[in-house]
């Protein structure tokens, strides 16, 4: 492990995902199985978030943005491409890291979760799930053991009484809150939100989200925003990468990409109409079915549903180009090297 180059990395960038990919391959039924195939679930993604900023990563069911996240964490194992971060003894790439490389670096990266009751052991008291993370990496017992969980509860807005109290004495929102002072009292520089917001009510969403801006302007928190809501994603981030199919089609600061998405999927996805719930797909303005990750048409991916789609999109794939030095798209559109015109 080499841990103290920096590997190209600018000097206030915490993360940097450079050629990300993850693959599930398909085997067929049967006595003998064998390989038939391969889901493409994320594909050559690459983008980098700078210290104290908060990338959200938008996209519908299936885009990847989940696997991405988790290949970040290491939940998942990247099939290729390096995750580079910038941990307090230097510069790791947490792609190639072996388990027990891994982990001394959770305390500094960790992950909040959709469904707070799922994540929380209904039959620890609120104490104990808080407290674990430090038990587990031997970090802290006894009267500062305590102190330091009465110290996150408060932040996140409980009470040290609730410490006695379970998981299920409480609400959704007050759980989500139990879930990230779990993720929070290792003190991570790095915090992957998957749809932490998902599962509540609209109004618990926003007291839950002012939270978490508050808490990173305190102690410094670095987030990756996965979404499906691209109202919250509006509101709470800085920059947003849109994932289609498994690949990267428009990165851009939040502001440039609600004023002008460039990418036609982009303008689709700020025209549909959210569901409460991330697995039932959006409502779509556009035709078509979400392109299969395991069968992607050639050229754009995104060309059977694109009405701008001409001649060069059903068999060059676009890559990644930048616009400006802040925005990138993946889209013929616009390209010099095209004429619009079939
Ligand atoms: Fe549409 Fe072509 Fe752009 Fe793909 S590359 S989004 S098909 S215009």
């Amino acid at each position: 492990m080499s841990a103290t180059d920096d590997r190209g990395l600018a000097p206030d960038t915490l993360l940097e995902v450079r050629g990300l990919r993850k693959l599930f391959p398909l085997f067929s039924q049967g006595f003998v199985r064998r390989r038939t195939g391969e889901v493409r679930a994320v594909d050559d993604v690459s983008f980098s978030v700078r210290r104290g900023e908060t990338l959200g990563i938008v996209g519908e069911s299936g885009s990847g943005k989940t696997t991405a996240a988790r290949c970040i964490l290491r939940a998942l194992q990247p099939s290729a491409g390096e995750v580079l971060f910038r941990a307090r003894r230097g510069v790791v790439d947490l792609a190639t890291l072996s388990e027990r490389e891994l982990t001394p670096l959770r305390q500094e990266m960790q992950m909040i979760f959709q469904d707070p009751f799922a994540s929380l052991n209904p039959r620890m008291t609120v104490g104990a799930i808080v407290a674990e993370p430090l038990v587990i990496h031997g970090l802290a017992r006894g009267r500062e053991l305590e102190d330091r969980v009465v110290d996150i509860l408060r932040r996140v807005g409980l009470k040290p009484e609730h410490r006695e109290r379970y998981p299920h004495a409480f609400s959704g929102g007050q759980r989500q809150r139990i879930g990230i002072a779990r993720a929070l009292i290792m003190r991570p520089a790095l915090v992957v939100a998957d749809e932490a917001v998902s599962a509540l009510d609209v109004s618990v969403q926003a007291q839950v989200l002012n939270l978490l801006q508050d808490l990173q302007a305190e102690l410094g928190l670095t987030y990756v925003f996965v979404a499906h809501n691209l109202d919250v994603v509006r509101h709470f981030c800085d920059r947003v990468a849109v994932l289609y199919a498994g690949r990267m089609v428009e990165l851009a600061p939040t502001a440039e990409l609600f004023a002008r998405p460039q990418h036609p999927y982009t303008k689709a996805l700020l025209a549909a109409v959210p569901q409460p719930d991330p697995d039932i797909p959006m409502r779509f303005e556009v035709e078509g079915e979400v392109a299969d990750p395991s069968n992607l048409p050639p050229g754009c991916a995104f060309h059977p549903r694109c009405a701008e789609c001409f001649a060069p999109c059903r068999t060059e794939r676009p890559e990644l180009r930048p616009l400006s030095a802040t925005q990138q798209v993946a889209c013929h559109l616009g390209d010099p090297r095209y004429s619009s015109s079939d």
